[in-house]
């Protein structure tokens, strides 16, 4: 690639700008891709013209209407005497110091916005980290050449962490020696070009398996990079300190870097400069670490692919795992998907062959048993409908939990809904604490005496009477973790410890850990032993690899199994057997306590389906039946879905707008092969005072889907710009979307 001195800089005025086009006669005509203002007429690519061949991946800085912005070179062609050269404007400048963005990021980024129905640029930028927009050609060759001069050479830290590893690996633990299962899991691996759906059970040591598979490659190829994705880093803190345990001594404090939204943007741009540079040899990141630019890929590791923070929830709504599955296949890189729960596309792609069905595409390498032949906890489940009403916790519950705490033994109460009450209300009059933005009640929160909307945000101090009757005695309704942790702390103040000091109740949700480290010091809190009960949301039913406890309980799990999306079963009863596996994690100390590991279930129905197979840790079963229902009823994975949404003042506006949206898919080649569902309100039909509606189609050809989709698009954005288009605020297409 050349250099042209005189376009690599970006202190050009627009002023001088037209002046180099006029008089250096541009031959190059580049297409870029930039961000553009959403649902705006420019297409994917831009054109510009440059002074010199610039390759495809190169990154430029483009004037883009009164800005300049950062753009991806995706095409340049030398130009031919009959294009207009002034109707292009010039390249500001490349950002040349960096290696281009290689084929493989390119195609996976054009795919994401392709089956995602968005812009090319739009993709491109997002998964760029946000600095790189801000920084000049000189500015990132100045980063680029401190970054070189400390590559290659170990650092003190790394230094240091070989010694720690060696001497902690030689006195305390000893090398790990691998299950049966785990070896011949990896055997597989090793032996098969997947993708793999490594299912196994909670405990049974799924993340060694990945760190071997890591580590034999790392060990046989010397430029070879890894990906490994986790639904939320910040849960797991521990994993992180594993992988960098694990690899840094041996390569490098720089041969493990992380990609997450909660890191500052230059370290994002960091750790995506390392992997860029292929000197990162992990990458360890939440869904965006899909898009890492990683040039020496050859392993991608999903654990916990069925989580659903792997779906991207605005602008482009795009699933990491099924992305890094096209991805992995796309650059030969080998895939693991793992879960003890895997989601019913996973399952499904990795059914072994049966008759006529050669079975799936998939290879399921499955780990049952627990490390140490450890049991999964007895699932006991509790009849509610036995119980007199309004009953909390059951007495047998709280036996239970009080008999571990006499052994000094931990127990993990899980409640899936954060505040004091979800709802405070007026006995004389009716009243409610309704959000006047949403068609949602506010959470009454009682450590800050707020009434606080979980959906737009309002915030109100608690009214000292009823805003309607004067009744003085509003009441709160229903029970949060807020509630429970202190009415757990009520029955169990006069109990003591086995060191006869005073029970610790600790509650871990969204409102406990907003404050920088809270979590990692509440986590650190139930590791060290401190903490007696555990008050929580799915926060702490995942990952978490606490030894000491020994009883879970879901105490009203019962909402989820009549939700109106067909999903809500699949999650619960992830989140139900991924709580079951946070307890008796530790064979050795449960012998040693001569204790048993116990998941308690309170429901109203315990002989649905759903908790008789959680009863015998049965997820084949429960994808059996699933499956079955879901076959019936020709839904996921058995045909494909997109939604369309449209946001209104009015929810008459809104489905207006989809109403004319079908009316004008009529026409189109797939009509035949898409059913398309009338629009209908959201289940939260208004938020923040915005009224939302959505459209469902569906096709049992997802090749038919996409292509009706992409033609149905352009209907979609003329239709905004007709009268019956000028109510809505927004509109937005969701593939395969998660909650229906
Ligand atoms: P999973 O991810 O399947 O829930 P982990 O990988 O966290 O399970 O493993 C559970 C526990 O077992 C961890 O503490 C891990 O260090 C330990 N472990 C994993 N493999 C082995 C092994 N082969 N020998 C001894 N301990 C192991
Ligand atoms: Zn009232
Ligand atoms: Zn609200």
């Amino acid at each position: 690639m050349t250099t042209d001195p005189v376009d690599s800089g970006t202190g050009v005025s627009p002023a001088q700008d037209s002046q180099i086009c006029n008089t250096l006669q541009h031959i190059w005509r580049l297409e870029a891709a930039v961000q553009t203002p959403a649902h705006s007429a420019l297409g994917n690519l831009l054109s510009y013209a440059s002074t010199v061949p610039l390759a495809p991946g190169t990154l430029v800085r483009v004037p883009l209407g009164r800005r300049e912005v950062l753009g991806v070179v995706w095409a340049c062609a030398q130009r031919t005497d009959d294009e207009d050269a002034r109707d292009l404007k010039a390249v500001a400048g490349a950002l040349d110091a960096l290696p281009p963005l290689n084929d493989g990021w390119r195609e996976l980024v054009a795919f994401a916005a392709r089956y995602y129905q968005r812009s090319l640029g739009e993709v491109a930028l997002a998964a760029l980290p946000p600095q790189l927009r801000d920084l000049t050609s000189q500015q990132l060759a100045r980063r680029l050449k401190r970054r070189a001069t400390t590559e290659g050479r170990p650092t003190a830290t790394a230094t240091a962490a070989a010694t720690d590893t060696d001497t902690s690996t030689s006195t305390s633990t000893g090398p790990t020696i691998l299950s049966a299962e785990q070896a011949a899991a990896l055997t597989r691996f090793e032996a098969e070009s997947g993708p793999f759906l490594l299912f196994g059970s909670t405990g049974s040591g799924k993340t060694e398996v990945y760190l071997r598979a890591v580590a034999a490659l790392l060990a046989r190829d010397d430029t070879a990079q890894a990906l490994i994705m986790v639904p939320e880093i910040n849960l797991t803190p521990q994993l992180e300190a594993r992988v960098r345990d694990r690899f840094e001594a041996r390569f490098g404090a720089g041969a493990v870097v992380s990609l997450h939204s909660g890191m500052t943007n230059p370290q994002r741009l960091a750790s995506w400069l390392a992997a860029h540079a292929g000197q990162a040899r992990i990458v360890l990141g939440t869904r965006m670490a899909v898009f890492a630019s990683m040039p020496s890929l050859r392993l991608i590791v999903v654990d916990e692919e069925h989580d659903p923070s792997y779906k991207q929830q605005e602008g482009a709504r795009y699933s990491a795992r099924d992305l890094a599955v096209w991805r992995g296949q796309r650059e030969g890189a080998k895939v693991i998907l793992g879960s003890a729960t895997p989601s019913l596309e996973s399952w499904h792609h990795s059914r072994p062959a049966e008759g006529v069905d050669p079975g799936g595409r998939y290879v399921r390498l499955a780990m049952p048993g627990r490390i140490g032949d450890g049991a999964l906890p007895t699932v006991r489940g509790v009849d509610m409908n036995l119980q007199p009403p309004k009953t909390v916790l059951s007495g047998a519950l709280l036996d239970a939990i009080g008999q571990r705490i006499a052994r000094g033994e931990q127990s993990m109460v899980f409640l899936n809904r954060r505040g004091y009450a979800p709802v405070l209300a007026c006995a004389d009059c009716g009243w409610k604490s309704e959000c006047p933005h949403c068609s949602a009640y506010r959470v009454f929160h009682k450590i800050d005496r707020t009434l606080r909307c979980h959906h737009c945000g309002f915030t109100e101090r608690v009214p000292r009477a009823c805003p309607a009757c004067g009744n003085p005695d509003i009441a709160p309704v229903g029970r949060g973790t807020e509630r429970l942790e202190e009415h757990l702390a009520e029955l169990f103040a006069t109990v003591k410890r086995p060191d006869g000091s005073a029970v610790h109740i600790a509650r871990i949700d969204a409102d406990s850990t907003r404050k920088q480290g809270a979590l990692a010091q509440q986590l650190a809190q139930v590791h060290s032993g401190e903490v007696d009960v555990l008050v929580g949301t799915q926060m702490i039913a995942k990952g978490h690899d606490f030894r000491r406890v020994t009883l879970v309980a879901a105490v009203n799990p019962d909402g989820a199994l009549f939700s109106s999306d067909f999903r809500a079963p699949e999650r619960l009863f992830s989140l139900l057997m991924q709580s079951a596996g946070r307890a008796g994690r530790d064979a050795n100390y449960l012998a040693a306590q001569g204790s048993t590991a116990e998941m308690w279930i309170q429901t109203h129905h315990g002989g649905h389906p759903l908790f008789q197979a959680l009863r015998r840790h049965d997820y084949p079963a429960f994808a059996r039946q699933q499956l079955d229902e879901r076959r019936a009823a020709g839904m996921p994975p058995f045909a494909f879905q997109a939604l369309v949404r449209a946001d209104a003042r009015t929810q008459q506006a809104a489905q207006d707008f989809l109403h004319a949206a079908n009316a004008a898919a009529d026409a189109l080649p797939q009509a035949a092969q898409v059913m398309r569902y009338p629009a209908v309100p959201l289940a939260i039909q208004r938020v923040a005072n915005v009224e939302r509606a959505q459209m469902l189609v569906e096709s049992a050809s997802r090749v038919a889907l996409q292509r009706f989709l992409a033609d149905w698009q352009p209907l979609l954005h003329a239709l905004r710009r007709e009268p019956v288009g000028k109510g809505v605020i927004r509109w937005l297409i969701d593939v395969d979307p998660h909650s229906i």
